[in-house]
């Protein structure tokens, strides 16, 4: 047989974790909300059956905000699984079996998963998950999905219930207390043509779901006799919630001792469980080990006092910026610095002395025309190698976020982030997406699916590219490394905070001058997670995702461009293969015509122009370019080439990040938004690298002057700002608090007539 079996469940319960255990698989778990914003699903073989298991996106309740959430819905709704896996996380049980209600509401069949044992065992407590059991009448695995965990007794109990499930024999009492029928009799027909169960729509209905609503197409006689019911969307999360406090008292208690549970944890699912109908001697038994418990409390006690206290200062107002930049600085100075140089040095040996060197002279020897040695030495190896050596300092980079992310500081980045974001028309939500963009920008551009404001969402996409991906790195590392030396990871530094402040200035500016990106005021609600003890497996998880998709990219797109660069920069349109003869190249006549556009910034020749070029394919070629065309010191020449390279580096952090991330937000946003990303891009690259290479010349040419204009741009900087202040100050009414600048004429009446 065939069956479909979903995990659905709220963000960040571990339904990714699960997923990957049961197919194999090695899908992004992250300590955050909104790491799956897509449906993703693989075929595994169970008992001679073929089972497709799908791992969806986290949702709070069937009434959805946000795209990833519909993804999810629609995939509940069209009862297209034979089962669902509705994952519960132990220690927020009462909000997640909300939705586990509407799953029952509903009739699908489901099988309740509650996990992360491990952490109630931790606190030395225990769930009597029979009692649940019995009242919702579906059947319930406790298990710890990051560890150790029997998915195939989960699996065997799926089955069972997909084999054996008939009709819905849970009694949800609650829903009595609702005026159902009475919804029914309105809505009733409507709820019939649109395939919905009519007492399911009226619920729905209740709730004010706007997707059932616009299902049923209601008239203006049916509406007014909704709304004279009253507003009965909070009376329905009442209802389920003292429901759900009637099924969960009681249920999570501290065990009766640890050697009660290690007892259990062998019998049982691999977890703590209590039994119900205690025996006397239990109590006698409890305590005795009160002594004990105390001690355990104790230890509890200082255990979340340690949370709190980590969190006081990583949270606190001040220090919480310079915490995270100092993190992030000792991360680059490890992973660039000695310990990165070190393994790509090692790396870049092996490649010259056990690959290109023994080729070459074979190649030599077999007496191969001079082209085809050029080729495959210079072009492919040199080439291609040049980038693979990047590899350990990718990995590095990515075992370290890996770490941040797992253990839940990432989350806390974003919780810091949130109050500065809101004011330029973004949210901590926009966080995640932009911090992934370090990873790869078309990837990252894809997770702005899980943002609930269509505004919030584009502007987001527009913004990502600007964060440094991890295929600028090479160009960085290369270039610094070159005309920086010992300066280098503060240099690469740098260019990851000017990606940062250039995406945050733009945001702001697009809230303050771009109507149409506009978001005004959101409201943002986000979770922080746990702090949680990262696993090796699942820092390697992340560190082979990501070295994975570099490996690949130097495979396949890489390798493939490294030729044809080779190819049209070392051949002439008339001359043939173009080394020993005076003849322009292919690109070299093509860049040189573009040359120009690059003079101002002291780059202006057809090699860099070239790197450029290839670069909008993939932004490591870049690099392997340079490389092949004569490497960093043939580009960059006279007085001022270490300001020239350093431009070029701002070039490159800022210019379109490739084509793959163009396509990605076309796909997030539409056409019309690419193109104006596409000119954003460039533009921005132009303008800030023309200022930057223009200050930085400055610089060189008179340090006073320089001074002199930073100091005159900062006053006359305040001065506006003071000016436009007091400007905002004199028009705000009276009715405000004053000064936000913000008031018109119609504030003024508003207030006024609420006076
Ligand atoms: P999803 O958002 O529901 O897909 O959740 P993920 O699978 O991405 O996991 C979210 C976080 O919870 C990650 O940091 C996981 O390591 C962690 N996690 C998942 N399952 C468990 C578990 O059984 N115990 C503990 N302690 N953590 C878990
Ligand atoms: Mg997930």
């Amino acid at each position: 047989m065939e069956y479909t079996i979903s995990l659905v469940g709220n963000p960040n319960v571990g339904k990714t974790s699960l997923y990957n255990r049961i197919t194999h698989s090695l899908e992004h778990v992250g300590n955050w909300h909104g790491v799956t914003v897509t449906e993703v699903s693989k075929k595994i073989m169970f008992d001679h059956n073929t089972v497709n298991m799908v791992d969806l996106p986290g949702l709070y309740s069937l009434s959805v905000y946000s795209p990833e959430e519909g993804i999810s819905r629609d995939r509940i709704l069209d009862k297209s699984s034979d089962l669902i896996i509705n994952i519960c996380e132990v220690n927020n049980l009462a909000r997640n079996l909300y939705l586990t209600l509407q799953l029952l509401e509903l009739d699908v069949p489901t099988v309740l998963v509650v996990n992360m044992m491990d952490e109630l065992k931790k606190q030395g407590k225990v769930l009597n998950y029979r009692k649940i059991e019995k009242v919702l009448k579906i059947p319930i695995v406790p298990m710890s999905a990051k560890y150790h965990s029997d998915v195939h007794l989960l699996m065997q109990v799926a089955l069972d219930h997909i084999q054996t499930h008939g009709a819905n024999t849970v009694n949800l009492e609650y829903l009595e207390k609702l005026p159902l029928d009475d919804v029914v009799s309105i809505i009733g027909a409507n709820a019939a043509n649109a395939g919905f169960v009519p007492r399911w729509a009226a619920i729905k209905v209740l709730e004010n779901d706007v997707f059932v609503l616009e299902k049923l197409n209601l008239n203006e006689l049916q509406i007014k006799a909704l709304e004279a019911m009253g507003d009965m969307q909070a009376r329905v999360a009442q209802v389920r919630y003292e429901f759900i406090d009637k099924i969960t008292e009681g249920a999570i208690s501290r065990s009766v001792s640890d050697e009660h549970h290690e007892m259990h944890e062998h019998t049982e699912h691999n977890v703590p469980i209590e039994r119900e109908g205690e025996p006397e001697e239990e109590r006698d038994k409890k305590d005795k080990h009160a002594r004990h418990h105390d001690k355990h409390k104790k230890s509890e006690r200082l255990k979340m006092l340690g949370f709190s206290r980590i969190d006081k200062i990583v949270l606190n107002k001040y220090l919480a910026l310079p915490i995270f930049l100092l993190v992030m600085a000792l991360i680059f100075v490890v992973t660039f610095g000695l310990v990165g140089k070190f393994f790509t040095w090692l790396l870049e040996l092996g490649i010259d002395k056990l690959i290109y060197n023994p080729l070459t002279k074979w190649l030599v020897k077999i007496k191969c025309p001079a082209w085809i040695v050029g080729l495959v030495g210079d072009g492919i190896i040199h080439g291609v190698g040049g980038i693979l050596v990047f590899l350990p300092q990718i990995v590095l980079l990515f075992f370290f976020l890996a770490l941040l992310e797992d253990s839940g500081y990432i989350s806390r980045v974003a919780f810091m982030t949130d109050g500065i974001f809101r004011k330029i028309g973004l949210s901590g939500r926009s966080a995640f997406t932009m911090l992934m963009g370090f990873g790869c920008s078309a990837t990252a551009v894809l997770t702005a699916r899980g943002l609930e404001d269509d505004t919030m969402r584009k502007k987001t996409v527009l913004l990502t590219p600007f964060m440094s991906c991890s295929a600028r790195l090479p160009v960085y590392s290369t270039v610094a490394a070159a005309f920086f030396a010992a300066g280098s990871p503060f240099v690469i530094f740098g260019m990851y905070v000017l990606g940062a402040a250039v995406a945050l200035l733009l945001a702001a500016l697009f809230e303050k001058c771009v109507k149409p990106l506009k978001s005004g005021k959101l409201s943002f609600i986000m979770e922080m997670p746990p702090y949680r003890f990262p696993t090796a497996e699942r820092v390697f998880q992340i560190i082979w995702n990501n070295a994975k998709v570099f490996l690949i990219r130097v495979g396949t797109v890489i390798f493939a461009l490294n030729v044809i660069v080779w190819l049209l920069s070392n051949f002439s349109f008339t001359a043939g293969y173009t080394v020993g003869k005076n003849a322009k190249s292919i690109l070299e006549l093509i860049s040189g015509w573009i040359a120009p556009v690059f003079k101002p910034f002291g780059f202006g020749n057809w090699k860099a122009v070239t790197s450029l070029l290839s670069g909008l394919v993939a932004k490591e070629v870049v690099i392997s370019s340079i490389e092949s065309l004569g490497g960093v010191e043939a580009i960059f020449t006279g007085s001022h080439a270490s300001l020239s390279a350093l431009t070029f580096m701002v070039f490159t952090l800022l210019y379109v990040p490739c084509v793959a991330t163009l396509v990605a937000i076309r796909k997030e946003a539409g056409l019309k938004w690419m193109f104006f990303s596409l000119g954003l891009q460039i533009g921005v690259a132009y303008v800030v690298s023309l200022l930057f290479y223009g200050v930085g010349l400055l610089y060189y040419l008179n340090k006073g002057v320089f001074i002199g204009c930073i100091i005159v741009a900062t006053v006359a900087a305040v001065c506006i700002s003071v000016f436009i202040g007091r400007l905002r100050g004199k028009k705000a009414c009276p009715y405000c608090a004053g000064g936000c600048g913000t008031c018109s004429k119609t504030c003024k009446k508003t207030n006024r007539d609420k006076k």
